[in-house]
């Protein structure tokens, strides 16, 4: 989910907020908040959508994992 303001590929979910049904399709606004800018916005999303907060936890949680190792790899005498 793209910022409309920056551009910036990855936003927080602020908070689910009701399910809405439109053309029998069930949608889910969610309040959402950018990384890098902080823009607020609001999106109409379907279940179905690939979650892409989860993808970014998972890029964050490897990324805080390669830091460890590196750390730990300096701390070790040679
Ligand atoms: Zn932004």
């Amino acid at each position: 989910m793209r910022c409309p303001d920056c551009g910036h590929p990855f936003s927080r979910v602020l908070r689910a907020e009701d399910k809405a049904t439109h053309e029998g399709e069930e949608y889910i606004s969610r309040r959402r908040e950018c990384r890098r800018c902080r823009h607020r916005w609001t999106t109409f999303e379907t279940q179905d959508l690939p979650d892409l907060d989860a993808a970014f936890r998972i890029q964050e949680a490897l990324h805080i994992l390669d830091q460890a190792k590196a750390k730990l790899a300096l701390s070790q005498p040679m």
